[in-house]
Parts: C-alpha cells; sequence; structure tokens
C-alpha cells in the first residue's frame, strides 16, 4: 500500500495527519538455514513486500494502535501497562517494541500507529518483523533517539522474544532494518558484523522465484526446539560453545566423534556445511557470479531434507519440480515444515517453472501455491 494511502486512512482513524510514514520489509534468506542459533552465517535479503506504518507522536503515554489488515478496530493500551505475556493478538509486536524502547531506557511517550502490510503472514517472509521493524524506525525517528539499524532489529527481537513470547533469532529483524536493494545481507549471527553483498539478479538475467506453499505443519514448533537442543547437545558433546566453530575441514574428525549419535551427526553435518555454503556463495556472488549459486542452493535442500529433516512434501515438490522444469538451483527457505520455497532460474523460463509447480500441486491434490518474483530490494526507509 502507498505511503499516501496510509497516511489518509491514519486522518481518518485518528483526526489529524500523521508527522511522517515508513515502510520495513519482509525478507527471504537466500542461504545460511537453522544456522542462526549455532552462531552461524545467514544471508537474507529484503523483498519488496513491505510494512507501512503511518506514525505520530503522544505525550499522555498512551498507545493506539490499528491495522488495516486486522478487522479489529483500534486498540488503546497505556504504557505503564505494557508487560511482557500480556497480549496474545498482533498488537503484541508493536507494543512490544516500544516496551523493548523503553526498557533499553528511551523516552517514548506514547503513539498513534496505523499500519498496512503486503507481507504474507505466516509463509516465511517475516511479516512480523516487518511489523516490529517499521514501528521501532518511525518512533526512533520522531523521538530523535539516535539508535542504529542493527541495534534497533536487536531491541525487535527483543520484543519478538521476551513479550510475544517467540523464540526467533537475530536475522529476520536485521534483513529488515539493514538490507539494500541489489544486495544480500552477509550476516554473522555471533558477532552481528554484516556485509552488503552484490546480488543484481535482473544485471545476470537471472530471477529469484519464491514459492509460498501455502501450508505450515502443525508439528514446527516443537521439531525447531528438538533441532535446537540436539545441535547445543552436539556442541558440548565436542567440546565447543557452537557449532559454528567447527570449520568444514574439521568436519570428519568432528563427525568420528559422534559416531555413537545417529542423529547428532546428521545435525552437525547439516550446520558445519551449511555455513560452508554460506561462505562458497559470498564467494560466488563477489567474483560476479550468481548463475553458479544454484547448485549451492539445491545442496542446501537436500541436507535441510535429509540430515535436518525440516522439509515437507510440498517443499520437496516444489523444489523437485522446479529443477527437472530448468531451474539453476531450489530449496526450502525459513524454518521449514511449510512457508516458502527459492527457486534460481533464468528470466525466460520463469512461465515454464510457475506453470510446472502449479501443475504438479495440482496433481497432487496439494492447495494451489502462491508464486511470485523476489526482487532485493531497500530496508527500512522513512517514506514521507
Ligand atoms: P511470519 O513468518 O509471517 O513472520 P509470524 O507468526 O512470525 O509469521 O508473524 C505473523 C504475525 O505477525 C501475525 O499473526 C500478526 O500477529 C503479525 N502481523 C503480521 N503482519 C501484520 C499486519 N499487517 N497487521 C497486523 N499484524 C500483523
Ligand atoms: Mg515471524
Amino acid at each position: 500500500m502507498g505511503a499516501q494511502q496510509v497516511g489518509v486512512r491514519f486522518s481518518e482513524l485518528y483526526g489529524s495527519a500523521p508527522e511522517g510514514v515508513w515502510a520495513a520489509p519482509g525478507r527471504v534468506n537466500l542461504i545460511g538455514e537453522h544456522t542462526d542459533y549455532n552462531d552461524g552465517f545467514v544471508m537474507p535479503f529484503a523483498l519488496p513486500h513491505r510494512a507501512t506504518a503511518a506514525v505520530s507522536r503522544r505525550t499522555d503515554g498512551v498507545v493506539r494502535l490499528h491495522s488495516a489488515d486486522i478487522d479489529a478496530g483500534v486498540t488503546e493500551l497505556h504504557l505503564d501497562t505494557l508487560a511482557p505475556g500480556t497480549d496474545a493478538t498482533w498488537t503484541a509486536y508493536p507494543a512490544g517494541v516500544i516496551w523493548a524502547l523503553r526498557e533499553a531506557g528511551h523516552a517514548v511517550t506514547g503513539a498513534d500507529i496505523h499500519l498496512s502490510s503486503t507481507v504474507p503472514t505466516g509463509a516465511g517472509l517475516s511479516s512480523s518483523a516487518a511489523v516490529e521493524v517499521v514501528t521501532a524506525l518511525a518512533l526512533n525517528d520522531l523521538y530523535e533517539l539516535a539508535v542504529p539499524g542493527s541495534q534497533l532489529a536487536r531491541l525487535c527481537q527483543r520484543a519478538e522474544n521476551i513479550y510475544v513470547g517467540a523464540p526467533t533469532g537475530i536475522m529476520d529483524q536485521t534483513a529488515s532494518a539493514c538490507c539494500e536493494p541489489g544486495h544480500a545481507l552477509f550476516l554473522d549471527t555471533r558477532d552481528l558484523s554484516q556485509q552488503q553483498i552484490p546480488f543484481d539478479l535482473a544485471a545476470a538475467g537471472l530471477r529469484l522465484l519464491v514459492v509460498d506453499t501455502q501450508v505450515t505443519h502443525a508439528h514446527s514448533g516443537g521439531e525447531y526446539g528438538k533441532r535446537r537442543a540436539g545441535c547445543e547437545r552436539a556442541a558440548s558433546l565436542l567440546g565447543v560453545h557452537a557449532l559454528r566453530d567447527i570449520p568444514h575441514t574439521d568436519l570428519t574428525p568432528a563427525l568420528s566423534r559422534l559416531a555413537d549419535e545417529p542423529e547428532l551427526t546428521r545435525l552437525v553435518r547439516h550446520v558445519v556445511t551449511e555455513n560452508h555454503r554460506v561462505e562458497r556463495t559470498v564467494s560466488l556472488l563477489r567474483s560476479g557470479d550468481p548463475r553458479a549459486i544454484g547448485p549451492i542452493l539445491t545442496e542446501g535442500h537436500a541436507s535441510l531434507r535429509d540430515d535436518f529433516r525440516v522439509s515437507c512434501p510440498e517443499l520437496d515438490l516444489t523444489v523437485d519440480t522446479a529443477l527437472t522444469a530448468g531451474a539453476l538451483g531450489a530449496r526450502m527457505t525459513g524454518g521449514g515444515f511449510g512457508g516458502s520455497a527459492i527457486v534460481l532460474t533464468p528470466e525466460p523460463d520463469v512461465p515454464l517453472i510457475t506453470k510446472a509447480v502449479e501443475e504438479a500441486f495440482t496433481a497432487a491434490g496439494y492447495k494451489a501455491p502462491r508464486v511470485f518474483e523476489a526482487v532485493p530490494s531497500a530496508g527500512a526507509r522513512r517514506l514521507g
């Protein structure tokens, strides 16, 4: 939705024009899956889909929240009542950000917020981070807090982890806050150092498709916890702080020490090879060869499917069908058990691959997937 439309709706709701309008995007992770809680590498880029927020300050401690996408009217809260775990609805995301800013000592004295988002929810594209980051950036600008984007991302993560109660890493919020157009963000989740890596698909005659399978398998939360606990146990058995500390050149000796633990062996093999896949992707993109990353994406999918075992039939069907139809590479993206897959393809093959995936879903009796092109886009910014 355009900045102007969001501003007009704000005026209708709250009776005066907003002080400003901001946007923050959703994201897709190019490579580096289930590495974030192992202190490893991730490489997201921002989608053109974004949350847009019109915001004004208040001085009376009141927070009014409205979303164009949720049929619930205006919610009115007071700063004094904001506390983790008290809100099970969508307003916990923006309210949690205000709570986190105030917890960090920033003098936010109230806000009127109206937001609208084009990021599909629950598709693994981080609609939640878009809502958090757009709120944080608006308040940062209006209250002149001068918090850098990477720090705002940390406050948003705190809001999601503690206020909302969802255990997520730092990738989503950092991507939404810090990505740049035509680039992917190489993020080290240990020291939070980041580098913008050129990822101009159009210039190379390529496209990246996102296939939202529109399924979420119910056991995803519990399985995430099991994988995470398994990685922590493997790190402790191997005497390292996190699996990130095992270089890929030490994989074979590390695995031989886990010979009695077949389940942990698979987890370690995924994390170590996945970190190396991120590094290989970075060096190929730096050398101006985006086409060559295709096989790395496909390798990553096989590792998530066979070793980490977080894929599902819909994601596997997407990847297999796209590759058969001529894609350069494809993999599931996000936590797994549903959500989205990405497909790297030469531009002329987009219609063919899209059709092949749609037909395969129909033939399998699955709900139709949502397929769209993902152009590496801008991170959060002020629109007006
Ligand atoms: P995702 O993978 O999309 O981030 P999450 O479950 O983490 O999935 O976050 C989705 C939640 O974020 C929604 O259920 C809702 O509470 C909130 N949210 C996302 N977009 C909007 C929006 N446009 N308006 C209000 N709330 C939103
Ligand atoms: Mg989310």
